[in-house]
């Protein structure tokens, strides 16, 4: 009996049944859990005298954390404009203890703690700029409990846990086996391309063995990032000589040429990214011309393209050159008896490169079993944070949530409220002192 001889449209139903499992397979597979091994190191950690006295002495703290937060989310920090917030955030680790704060070339505030052996260096980063542009009101609001301003969670919570875990190493009197490099990290956000961390991997006096970000905009403590959304920017400008719409037609029309290039780029982007990981493409800004009735001189848009996959990412960016090339040969040719040719100014303005920190990796999974240590639910994610740099050469990196509740990240109604917020500074330490040793 040969089964595998079905009928057509057969086959088809039990292709369609076997896939299904296999990506509910997948899905499972996805879901993370906690280990024995990890489990019970973070246990023992947790169990230690002096970490419970930590633990202690981060209740203790939650009034200092609270007023540490509000200070420095009210000190406006643009990114590129960070210098104000850059030099408070200095002087509060070295009050706090750090063996030694500066600053960096590009702004960015740098403590070390020195380990006992001193051979590893593990940073701990929260970023200091906010997306708010200068003249944004961020004095701090109360409703209730809930504190409300821009810049709150993202990243002016993540500031204050890393301050308030330095603290409690100092007052518990913790010494790691490695060191621990606390980082205020510039230009995390927006057209900045993660310039402050960039800088930090470019430094050769300084080498990170591995990375814990703490930012995001609340949520749970179980919500892990160990991957990197990538991205890839442009700009694309399109020049010409410009003239008369009527008197001198038959130039070459840039918005013409533009719109060609956004139409070959939209058709083959939208075959390329219906299947496979998730990948998408974005014409976002378009502008150029002077009047209705002038061929412009100048045409431009911008396009953000991302993928969790960093070779679908070289795949798409590669789709958006020739689409914008195949628009400026074709264009050109056709208008060549009348115009001069219009160039085509491709301008990359911004890469975070994309990549994974593999779920076997100790850093992933002391942090899911830190956070299963207090019982929260775990997830693995993708998200664009500052772990993208250091996973992109791959040095274990995870970005950890901020502890507490929080919501509307990136808007002016962004809001936080302390809701358990001392069990993710804790949950960080643990992981913290899981990868410097005690
Ligand atoms: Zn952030």
């Amino acid at each position: 009996m040969n089964h595998l001889r079905l009928p057509l449209h057969r086959a088809i139903v039990v292709v369609g049944i076997l896939s299904a499992l296999l990506r509910v397979d997948q899905i499972l597979a996805q879901q993370p859990s906690a280990d024995a091994t990890n489990l019970k190191l973070i246990q023992q950690l947790a169990n230690h005298k002096k970490v419970q006295s930590a633990f202690t002495i981060i209740d203790a703290l939650e009034p200092q954390t609270l007023r540490d937060h509000i200070y420095l989310a009210e000190i406006p920090a643009p990114p590129f404009k960070e210098t104000v917030r850059a030099a408070a955030y200095k002087k509060l680790l070295e009050e706090a203890g750090a063996d030694d704060v500066s600053i960096d070339s590009v702004g960015n505030v740098l403590a070390w703690r020195k380990g006992t052996i001193g051979k590893k260096t593990i940073a701990l980063d929260a970023h200091l700029d906010t997306v708010f542009p200068e003249g944004t009101d961020v004095t701090v609001k109360h409703r209730g409990d809930t504190l409300l301003a821009p810049g709150i969670c993202d990243d002016t919570r993540g500031l204050a846990v890393v301050l308030t875990i330095l603290r409690a190493l100092e007052k518990a009197q913790i010494e790691t086996k490695e060191n621990l490099l606390i980082i205020g990290s510039v230009v995390e956000e927006g057209a900045g391309d993660l310039r402050g961390v960039k800088a930090l991997f470019r430094n050769p006096a300084i080498k990170i063995d591995s990375w814990i970000s703490v930012d995001g905009g609340g949520g749970s403590i179980g919500d892990i990032v160990n991957a990197g959304t990538g991205s890839i920017r442009y700009k694309v400008i399109v020049r010409g000589p410009g003239g008369h719409s009527w008197a001198s037609f038959g130039l070459g029309n840039p918005h013409h040429l533009l719109a060609r290039a956004v139409h070959y780029f939209d058709e083959a982007a939208n075959v390329y990214t219906a299947s496979g990981l998730k990948t998408s493409y974005n014409v976002g800004r378009i502008g150029g011309g002077t009047s209705v009735n002038s061929i412009p001189f100048e045409s431009w848009m911008e396009v953000d393209m991302r993928s969790e996959d960093p070779q679908r990412l070289n795949e798409i960016n590669e789709i958006f050159l020739k689409s914008v090339e195949h628009a400026r040969v074709e264009y050109n040719a056709q208008t060549q008896s009348k115009s001069p040719a219009l160039t085509v100014d491709v301008q990359r303005i911004g890469y975070r490169p994309s990549g994974t920190t593999p779920a076997d990796q100790p850093l992933v999974k002391q942090s899911l079993a830190a956070a299963a240590h207090f019982g929260a639910p775990l997830s693995l994610h993708f998200e664009s944070t500052n772990s993208n740099i250091p996973i992109s050469l791959g040095i274990p990196a995870v970005t950890l949530n901020l502890g507490g509740q929080g919501g509307n990240p990136h808007a002016l109604s962004e809001w936080w409220v302390n809701d358990r917020g001392a069990e993710g500074i804790k949950m960080i330490l643990l992981v913290v002192l899981a990868q410097a040793g005690m």
